[in-house]
């Protein structure tokens, strides 16, 4: 089968299979459940807009039987206190599983989320490697830290906090459920994941691969579907849980936080973002458009860290603006599983809606269009088409303050280097920023001087196991992802104290 299949009928049977299943139900407990009250949701192709699924729409009631789970297996399923190479063995071996179905898990998420196949491929590469990282990183950490004081025996014990909540959003959602799970499972915790409505296939097709090769106990890791005020609010509000990481808008993100806040749950924070890339004048003009431009048309803009203010040095600004232009018209727009397509739909109608909404607001605030963008039609498929635009004027202007999430970009010039980081960090976001230029050392400070989690140079979007990934103000709170620092936030330090005299 090639990597870019064209339809269902190219489906590996083991997706068929797990498509044509009736009703997707829940998995916690190690049983497969459905909501007390029997509702469900619809789940659609955005590529084609038609359903694919119809998921079981979980309750607080519900839910909570979930959590129940999560923290019966913490105290007697053996995974908390397993042997800490044993635990690290089945990560890996759940790793190997999703390496040996990469196509099967690729295709269930790029029909899922409307992603371009191969962009499936890499999250679900993602995914694996996120599971070794967390795995080998696991053996490494000190459980028994000594502290060498005076008159005293101490030691800084490190264990696992016992059931831990996930709530994430669809624009990745399969790497995202391992940027949230590896960590937590490899510190000995157990896992409820609550997928956003429009995207629960990849985590629910995770279930039926580790509950068919026998890979976890029994609640340790469950899945519970279900609408985010009603499912999503409930894992919020859950007392049992150690541990909350949110990831998705900053105004959901703010609710989940003053629930978990009631309950003193520590709440881990990835957010939304209005990330500059800052360009100079010394760049090579035509490879960094063409880098922007695949940057922002990349899964359709619809990446939290992605670069949606361009700011170009005032002297280059008109050539810049041009080799953009033809680079963004030139971009195919088509069906995720289609070849050739290079940017699919976006998520849903409401995220259409949003988009387009951004681009006549901008406009109605006095920002120039310098490519229209609009809906764009795909023949024989009646998904959620955005085409690419480009807006220009002042930052004021509430498509450059405000998070779009679609293929857009915002362009203004500046003069200065300390003109450029103002402009980039003249917003209340703080996840990504990227500085350009020839000049290494300039790069570097401008990097440092951004007020946010990331600063890159010469690239935009990188994302690195190892490298602490975070936002900050609107962005988030609560530490960052895929570094040693996360494995640590996973693990509840005790303090052990024995005077001597
Ligand atoms: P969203 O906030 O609408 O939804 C995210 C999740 O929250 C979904 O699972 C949803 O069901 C759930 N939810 C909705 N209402 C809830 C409630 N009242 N209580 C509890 N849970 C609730 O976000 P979205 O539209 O799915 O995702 C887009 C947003 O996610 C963007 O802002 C984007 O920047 C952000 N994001 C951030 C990161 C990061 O790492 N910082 C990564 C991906 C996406």
């Amino acid at each position: 089968m090639s990597t870019t299949a064209t339809g269902p009928t190219a489906f590996a049977p083991a997706v068929a299979a797990f498509l044509s299943t009736p009703v997707h139900k829940s998995y916690h407990g190690g049983r497969w459940v459905e909501a007390a009250d029997g509702q469900t949701f619809d789940v659609l192709d955005p590529g084609a807009g038609t359903k694919i699924a119809t998921v079981t729409s979980l309750k607080k009631a519900d839910v909570d039987k979930a959590v129940d789970s999560a923290a019966e297996a913490f105290t007697s399923s053996g995974w908390a206190t397993m042997q800490i190479a044993e635990r690290a063995a089945r990560l890996h071996r759940i790793a190997d599983a999703v390496e040996k179905r990469k196509h099967e898990f690729a295709q269930v998420e790029a029909l899922d989320c409307g992603k371009i196949y191969s962009q499936a491929e890499a999250d679900v590469q993602n995914f694996i490697d996120t599971f070794r990282y967390f795995a080998d990183l696991s053996q490494a950490v000190n459980y028994r830290q000594v502290i060498a004081v005076k008159h005293h025996e101490a030691w800084v014990a490190r264990h696992p906090w016992g059931p831990c909540g996930f709530i994430i959003p669809w624009n990745f959602p399969f790497l995202l459920a391992g940027w949230g799970l590896a960590p937590a499972l490899a510190a000995g915790n157990t896992c409820v994941l609550k997928p956003a409505e429009d995207t629960p296939l990849s985590a629910l097709y995770l279930c039926h691969v580790i509950e068919e090769l026998d890979l976890l106990p029994a609640g340790v890791l469950n899945v519970v579907t279900g609408l985010g005020e009603t499912a999503g609010s409930a894992i919020s509000q859950n007392p049992r849980f150690r541990r909350m990481s949110f990831t998705g808008s900053p105004e959901v993100g703010r609710l989940v936080a003053e629930a978990a806040g009631r309950n003193l749950i520590p709440v881990k924070c990835e957010l939304g973002g209005k990330g500059a890339a800052v360009i100079f004048n010394d760049v090579d003009i035509p490879a960094t458009a063409q880098k922007l431009v695949d940057a922002i048309t990349f899964h359709a803009g619809q990446v939290c860290c992605d670069a949606t203010r361009w700011l170009i040095q005032r002297d280059i600004y008109d050539d810049f603006v041009g080799e953009c232009l033809g680079r963004m018209k030139s971009v195919q727009i088509g069906y995720q599983f289609d070849d050739g397509s290079q940017m699919g739909p976006v998520v849903s109608a409401k995220q259409r809606a949003r988009v387009l909404g951004y681009l006549q607001k901008g406009v109605a605030d006095g920002a120039d269009l310098i490519l229209e963008g609009g809906e764009a039609q795909i023949s024989g498929k009646n998904g959620f088409y955005v085409k690419p635009a480009l807006l220009a004027g002042s930052l004021n202007n509430v498509a450059a303050r405000e998070e779009i999430f679609g293929p857009v970009a915002f362009l203004a010039p500046f003069a200065s280097e300390e003109e450029g980081v103002r402009l980039a960090n003249d917003t209340d976001y703080g996840l990504g920023n990227s500085v350009w230029s020839s000049d290494l050392q300039r790069c570097a400070r401008v990097a440092e001087a951004f007020r946010s989690g990331n600063g890159w140079i010469n690239a935009h979007n990188v994302i690195v196991h190892g490298v602490p990934y975070g936002g900050i103000g609107k962005s988030g709170m609560g530490g960052g992802v895929v570094s040693p620092e996360t494995l640590n936030d996973y693990l509840r330090p005790i303090s052990v104290v024995r005077p001597l005299q």
